[in-house]
């Protein structure tokens, strides 16, 4: 008989992993369940679009090692199918002196994992690279690049549906049983049943897996991410990409400038607490998601860690001037006047019990169900990879507990 495989979550990572399992010739049944009417509607159809090329991630971590293999089949995907995948290049520019030390450890971090081209230029490089740009010295990237991470998941839907794959749409998971025979999911009102299951459920990912036996910790903390897009006029202030030193204490790049595939300009996102799951705006509330939250021993531990950097968001969020401000820092002629507010997404970042801001990708396995845990950035350049590293998991190690 055929072996069945389930995987909950139309998301570029779920998609992803369909396609790969699809396109391995084996003798199994794949079969993706979505809630919504329509894949990509979540992260991955709301975030900046950047092919990140890997300079971040400690060596050796899963996030270095599968962003790195996610570049690269990724950009091939892209080439033979014809999508859009321009390599805009990317700066990290240091505004001052104090910030080179953090700069220069990145760089060794970039050539540590293997990320091609990586240079530091000089104030005079920097403007010619990015002649509206301000700052003592930047790190240049020239392989980073910007795609449409919707329009690859449904390229990548397409593929896996021709192979064989089903993808349903339209199909919420509500609850999960597994024992010796397999795995049970009941999904608007049908059972399922699959030999193996695998989790890729973007912000309900901690629910879902708790309700197929896992651990409940880590769990999800939606934090929101906005977004200013560039008037018309103005995408000219800058070529490529544009990014701050990151603060080294969070797993977030702080407000960059973005070009899009469209040609569009993206200044964001911040990073406040959302005030439910899917919460894009401030008036999305869901008591029982917020009561989730400010329940959670991780989530109080974290903010009494760093309630001054949620204040400073928070200013960010509700001021288009604040917000102007921290992007000006690199853009000096940018006014409050060139942003016009664009969607924002929400983030789903796995947060310990202890407090501590989970930073690398984490894969759970338990008996017969895998959930991808932790999938924040890079997980969408890392797509591809993650599929490939779990199809791995899948088909080699048939029995126990593991995480990755
Ligand atoms: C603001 C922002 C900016 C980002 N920028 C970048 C970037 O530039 N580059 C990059 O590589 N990454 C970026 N990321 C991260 C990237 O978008 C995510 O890591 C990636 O999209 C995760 O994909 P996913 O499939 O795991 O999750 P999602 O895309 O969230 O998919 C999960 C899916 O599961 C479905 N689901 C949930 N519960 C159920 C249920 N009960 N039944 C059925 N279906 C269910 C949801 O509806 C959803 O479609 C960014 C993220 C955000 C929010």
């Amino acid at each position: 008989m055929n072996r069945r495989i389930g995987i909950v979550g139309g998301g570029i990572v779920g998609v992803a992993l369909a396609h790969r399992i699809a396109g391995m010739g084996r003798d199994v049944a794949v079969t993706v369940l979505e809630k919504e009417p329509e894949l990509a509607r979540h992260q991955t159809g709301r975030n900046s679009g950047v092919v990140h090329a890997g300079l971040y991630y400690t060596p050796g971590s899963l996030k270095a090692r599968l962003c790195r293999r996610g570049v690269e089949l990724l950009s091939e995907f892209c080439a033979a199918h014809g999508l859009a995948y321009d390599r805009c290049g990317k700066v990290v520019v240091a505004l001052d002196q104090g910030e080179l030390g953090r700069l220069q450890a990145i760089h060794e971090r970039a050539v540590a994992n293997g990320v091609p081209g990586m240079r530091m230029v000089g104030r005079e490089e920097l403007r010619e690279l990015e002649p509206h740009v301000r700052g003592v010295a930047a790190l240049h990237s020239p392989t980073t690049a910007v795609v449409d991470f919707g329009e690859v998941t449904r390229r990548l839907a397409g593929e896996a549906a021709a192979l064989g794959a089903d993808i349903r749409t339209g199909v919420p998971v509500r609850a999960i049983t597994q024992d010796d025979g397999g795995v049970g999911v009941e999904a608007d009102g049908d059972r399922l049943a699959f030999d193996q299951l695998v989790i890729c459920g973007g912000l309900h990912t901690d629910r879902l897996a708790r309700l197929a036996g896992h651990e409940g910790d880590p769990r999800v903390v939606p934090f929101r991410g906005e977004y200013y897009e560039l008037a018309p006029g103005r995408r000219g202030l800058v070529n490529g990409l544009v990014y701050p030193v990151p603060d080294p204490r969070y797993p977030f790049l702080g407000v960059h400038l973005t070009r899009r595939v469209d040609g569009g300009v993206l200044v964001g996102p911040n990073a406040v607490l959302a005030l439910a799951r899917e919460g894009y705006r401030w008036r999305d509330l869901r008591p029982g998601d917020l009561a989730e939250t400010l329940a959670w021993p991780g989530f109080r531990r974290m903010a009494a860690r760093h309630w001054r950097t949620g204040v400073r968001e928070v200013v960010g969020s509700l001021s288009r001037r604040a917000f102007c401000d921290a992007a000006r820092r690199y853009v000096p002629e940018l006014q409050p006047s060139d942003l016009l507010r664009a969607r924002s997404g929400v983030r789903a970042q796995a947060v310990a019990r202890d407090g501590t801001l989970v930073d690398d990708f984490r894969i759970s396995r338990q008996g017969r169900v895998v959930a991808i845990r932790n999938a924040p950035s890079p997980a969408a350049t890392s797509s591809m990879a993650i599929a490939e590293h779990i199809a791995t998991w899948l088909f080699e190690n048939d029995r126990g507990q593991t995480s990755g």
